[in-house]
């Protein structure tokens, strides 16, 4: 990747400069606690972008994509936007960290990254930590991580129109290798603990279905949650998300909610503190409880929050039969990938496996990612 980039960059604008890297992401556990306020535990991943930038004295920034094999050029003074969505990232970027009272003078890129789009294994923070953190180092704005990572997010929301969190952006700008990150989403506290499951491998089974419930599903499980955080917060006022509730307090609710949001509720307290016995488990090495955490996940996000889907439910049994240690469906839920902590020796017949039975049982292959927990934004030397 970094010959082909670098090969056009000297074709395009001649001379060299300086790499950039960022990476995608999973989350091992803590689905849908993000809005409400409890525990997500990202990591970045062995795929991302690498990037070559220098500054061009100029007030442009002219940017070649290779993987869309298309150049574009914006003036740092233009109000709009470019058409290209990939570039609008990079022009996101920048104005955002002009809104910061950052500087960022022209510049060349050439670029070319290695995460699946639109996969589940964001991308998107791969492109804006990688720009985020480049332009930073150029300009010298001595911008921290964490603004960086609100840059990313900002430019989602004001120039690609997508309300995320701060999760994908934080995990890429502060990924490091042989480490996931425990984020504490209503305070915004992190710690790394140790993830080098020696022995075992990561393995993403993507389902590529996307089914379209996922938006308002979504905006009704926000919704089931505020109520029974709001039932609970009348008998303890400092409930100020449901993460802040313990289990017994749910159970005094119980009787003035309805069924359907007593049960979400159940699923992300039982969720908050799974994410805290998964970091104790790794803090002694101990995968097998890990793995048993996440095929529970997967259990409250099918049957009590009821985000997944048949696919999914149907790689999340064959590994359940097939003996792998873990097992979950990642993400929003209603498609995506399935992630999986699986014994190196179970591997290949778990791959070999999921893809036969899947394509047999729905027509389609899935696609198999192989993850490894690597570092984030950086430069390269
Ligand atoms: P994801 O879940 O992967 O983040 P998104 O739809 O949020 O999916 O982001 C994908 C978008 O990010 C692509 O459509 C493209 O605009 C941009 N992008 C990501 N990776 C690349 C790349 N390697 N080259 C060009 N654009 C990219
Ligand atoms: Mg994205």
């Amino acid at each position: 990747m970094k010959t082909v980039i670098s090969e056009k960059f000297k074709t395009l604008f001649g001379g060299e400069g300086q790499f950039y890297a960022s990476a995608g992401r999973i989350n091992l556990i803590g689905e849908h606690t993000d809005y409400n306020g409890g525990y997500v535990f990202p990591g970045a991943i062995d795929k991302g972008i690498l990037a070559e930038l220098a500054l061009n004295g100029s007030d442009k920034v002219c940017v070649f994509s290779i993987d869309i094999d298309e150049y574009v050029e914006f003036g740092l003074n233009e109000e709009n936007a470019p058409s290209q969505s990939w570039a609008r990232y990079i022009f996101g970027v920048c104005r955002e960290t002009i809104k910061r009272g950052g500087k960022v003078a022209g510049f060349n890129a050439v670029f070319a990254g290695d995460v699946p789009l639109g996969a589940g294994l964001s991308s998107s923070a791969a492109l804006e930590s990688t720009f985020a953190f480049a332009i930073n180092d150029l300009n010298g704005n001595g911008i921290d991580r964490f603004e960086l990572a609100k840059i990313g997010q900002a430019t989602e929301h004001n120039y690609c129109g997508v309300k995320c969190g701060i999760m994908d952006q934080f995990a890429s700008c502060f990924g490091k290798k042989g480490s996931l990150i425990r984020l504490n989403c209503k305070t915004l506290e992190y710690k790394y603990f140790p993830f080098n499951p020696e022995g075992y491998r990561l393995v993403l089974v993507d389902s590529c279905v996307k089914h379209e419930l996922a938006s308002s599903a979504y905006n009704k499980r926000r919704q089931s949650c505020e109520n029974a955080a709001a039932a609970i917060r009348k008998n303890h006022p400092d409930v100020e998300f449901l993460s802040d509730a313990k289990r017994l307090w749910l159970e005094e609710v119980r009787s003035e909610i309805p069924q359907e949001d007593f049960l979400r509720a159940e699923y992300v307290i039982g969720e908050v503190q799974r994410v805290l016995d998964v970091c104790d488990a790794l803090e002694r090495g101990d995968y097998e409880t890990v793995g048993e955490l996440m095929y529970q996940t997967h259990f409250g996000l099918s049957r009590l929050y009821e985000v997944s889907c048949e696919e999914l439910d149907f790689l999340n049994r064959l590994a359940r039969k097939m003996d792998v240690t873990g097992s979950r469906v990642m993400g929003g839920g209603f498609g995506g990938c399935t992630i999986n902590l699986v014994k190196d020796e179970l591997y290949q017949p778990f791959v070999d496996a999921a893809v036969s039975q899947f394509t047999e049982k729905f027509g389609h292959a899935p696609k198999i990612y192989d993850v490894v927990i690597s570092d984030g934004a950086r430069k390269l030397q």
